[in-house]
């Protein structure tokens, strides 16, 4: 229950006085720096991520836009602590990612999933559907073979899946029932966090609507926060209630989605909404 969850968190929190409970990712003055190394002799210093800070609260959407090459997809990995931040800190619950022991950080792995774009959904192309889900189950040791089953038809069940996908592969199934499959994954471990770094590009206008109401409905009956990146404001104005515009690296915007679309703050803002068809 919520009274239960406020609790525990009461108790995870008790000496760090940092986040409040409502706050599940607070991200502080993140910074990442690549070192490019061309023909010349030096390496040349970039700054994909520069100083950006911005809070997630728990059961709500933060959307991270951008034109491509702005950064969000470094956000998102360094968020999901697969990538050092050069400086500045991600808080999970209050507690900096990056100084979790490596018991903490599979819990961590858990309660914070990610979806990704690629042509596979972020699903293996030799994996059946069955092996795709029920992985992350075996892998954090959750139930017997019997119990996981079970819980893989519930997942498919969840996203709409038929139960017959189960023996496919995802070159058999449509870019849309593949991010079905990969919601699914995601789910499996039931997350807290799920970090979606362009999970509905790929698709067609359409089925891109049917995956946000899939995730949106998800959300509701989960109680699911969403990070989601996206170069595509019209994918923020459906799933989004707080956004972040970055540009070269830097946060230039940042407010809720209503004031985001209403009155933007930056001309950049204004001309990526112009360029919404
Ligand atoms: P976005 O997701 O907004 O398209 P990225 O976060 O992928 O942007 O990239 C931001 C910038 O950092 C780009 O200029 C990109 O080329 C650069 N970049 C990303 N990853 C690396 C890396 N591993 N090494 C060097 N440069 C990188
Ligand atoms: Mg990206």
């Amino acid at each position: 229950t919520e009274q239960a969850q406020a609790h525990a968190h009461a108790e995870t929190e008790a000496g760090t006085a940092t986040a409040r409970p409502e706050d599940v990712i607070e991200v502080r003055g993140l910074t990442k720096e690549f070192v490019i190394r061309g023909a010349g002799v030096r390496g040349e210093t970039l700054r994909a991520v520069d100083d950006v800070s911005f809070t997630v609260r728990r059961g709500t959407t933060l959307a991270v836009v951008g034109e491509s090459g702005s950064g969000k997809s470094t956000v998102a990995q360094m968020v999901l602590n697969l990538l050092p931040a050069t400086s500045g800190t991600v808080l999970f619950d209050g507690v900096d990612i990056t100084t979790l022991n490596s018991k903490d950080q599979f819990a961590f792995r858990r309660r914070v999933q990610p979806i990704f774009q690629n042509p596979y959904g972020s699903l293996d192309p030799s994996w059946s559907i069955f092996r795709s889900v029920e992985e992350p189950l075996r892998v954090h040791g959750v139930g017997d073979a019997r119990s996981r089953e079970a819980r893989v038809r519930d997942l498919l069940d969840k996203v709409a899946l038929p139960q017959s996908s189960l023996r496919r592969f995802p070159n058999e199934l449509s870019g849309g029932q593949r991010q079905r499959v990969a919601i699914a994954r995601a789910l499996a471990l039931q997350p807290e966090v799920v970090v979606c770094d362009e999970a509905v590009s790929a698709l067609d206008v359409l089925v891109q609507g049917q995956i946000l109401t899939l995730l949106n409905d998800l959300q509701a009956e989960l109680g699911l926060t969403y990070l989601f990146i996206t170069h595509d404001l019209a994918v923020v104005r459906e799933i989004a209630d707080d956004v972040v515009v970055m540009q070269k690296g830097r946060l230039v915007e940042y407010a809720g989605v209503e004031e985001v679309f209403a009155s933007p703050q930056q001309e950049y803002t204004r001309a990526l909404l112009d360029a919404i068809p």
